[in-house]
């Protein structure tokens, strides 16, 4: 049997022809399937503006620079996240420091970020922009964030791109009720793709405006924004310093074709998460814990490996998986703990939830096209992989 991987694109014939339409057209790069993937993307998640990027990576760098990141600013967010939630900090000559998470969700603890904050108010170290990270797909408690950021002064920007699709008290994730901006990602193993690609959604007008600069090298067409008087009707004018961040037409009809069938995803994902967590229950393994408000997109689904229970190790679980061809993964290597963050100062220990968590969690395989055969056979291989 072919390797089952943890994550995968679901690719249909109407994603084929939707590329093949723009092939033949007169725009391959940023055109009018842009502003339908923006428009449709905003309208999706209940944001007032998208605007598309290159990556998910792309999207948190310009976000952060519209947010006001610089030398001599802060970025706070969660370690246990791809390391780019952290870097784009980095990008913009800013700093990072964490926020621990929550042993029983991966997401960031709202009260490691209450007793910080109150540490950094004293200390007159605030941050200036947190990055909460939706891991797995489930939403971090945005409303407590949200009020804890405007008591502090401290603008919110989602890494959301686990979260398509999922909601937060009825509402879907990247409505940006509790944050100024949200950010997606493309990718192929994220549940929407445009091959690569990414976004940031946001309600505010001056900041569309501004992202929008940020991912074209900083450049205006509109005589409005000039410093100075055009030239002629083909003036340009580059006002910032900005980025070739722009996503092509082709990637954009890929991404519209996605998006029409992202509830089929969800739907599909939510009953594989259901079926795991039956299937599960006898097992010496815990699955993430899923507050009540909260329906998760279920980019991921990772699990708890007890160790003391079960008498074998993370390690030796993943290698049987990997040998009986379940590719699993590990998410996420500590962010803090990497050699460029170990460099900047900080220390195995600094974060030891997130620790902890990396230490026995696993990412089972989940995306729509795994069938009900191959599932079977991933809770079979997981039983024997437990009980060595
Ligand atoms: C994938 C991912 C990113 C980066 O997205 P790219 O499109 O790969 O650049 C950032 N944050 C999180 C949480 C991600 O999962």
């Amino acid at each position: 049997m072919k390797k089952i991987p943890y994550g995968r694109q679901s690719i249909s014939d109407g994603d084929r022809a939707a590329v093949d339409g723009v092939l033949q057209s007169d725009w391959l790069t940023q055109g009018p399937k842009v502003d339908e993937f923006e428009a449709t993307l905003a309208r999706a998640v209940g944001a007032r503006y998208a605007v598309s990027v290159t990556s998910g990576t792309a999207a948190l760098h310009i976000a952060a620079l519209a947010a006001g990141i610089g030398p001599g600013k802060t970025v706070w967010t969660s370690p246990n996240t791809f390391v780019a939630s952290a870097a784009c900090a980095f990008y913009c000559g800013g700093e990072v420091d964490f926020v621990d998470v929550d042993p029983s969700d991966g997401n960031l603890s709202v009260e490691a970020l209450r007793s910080k904050l109150e540490d950094a108010d004293k200390a007159g170290r605030l941050p200036d922009v947190l990055i909460p990270v939706h891991y797995a797909g489930h939403s971090c408690d945005m409303a407590p964030i949200g009020e804890l950021a405007a008591q502090y002064g401290v603008k919110v920007v989602e890494d959301a791109c686990h979260a398509i699709g999922g909601t937060y008290r009825g509402e879907p994730v990247g409505n940006c009720r509790y944050s100024d901006m949200a950010i997606f990602s493309f990718h192929p193993v994220k549940n929407v793709t445009t091959g690569e690609g990414g976004a940031i959604t946001t309600n505010s007008e001056s900041l569309w405006r501004k992202l929008r600069l940020l991912r074209n090298h900083g450049i205006t067409r509109e005589e409005d924004l000039m410093e100075t008087a055009p030239d002629g009707p083909w003036s340009y004018q580059q006002i910032d310093l900005g980025f070739n961040y722009r996503l092509t037409d082709i990637q954009a009809a890929l991404g519209l074709s996605q998006l029409e069938r992202l509830s089929t995803f969800v739907a599909r994902r939510s009953e594989i998460a259901a079926r795991y967590d039956r299937s599960l229950e006898a097992l010496p393994v815990r699955p993430l814990r899923r507050r009540a408000d909260t329906a998760s997109a279920y980019h991921l689904y990772p699990v708890a490996i007890d160790e003391r229970r079960c008498g074998t190790s993370r390690l030796d679980v993943y290698n049987a998986l990997q040998d009986m061809g379940v590719g699993v993964q590990v998410h996420y290597i500590p962010v803090h703990t990497q050699p460029l963050f170990q460099r900047k100062g900080f220390r195995r220990g600094d974060f030891p939830q997130a620790e902890a968590f990396y230490r026995n969690t696993i990412s089972l395989p989940v995306y729509p096209d795994l069938d009900d055969r191959q599932q079977s056979y991933v809770i079979e291989c997981l039983g024997r992989a437990l009980a060595p």
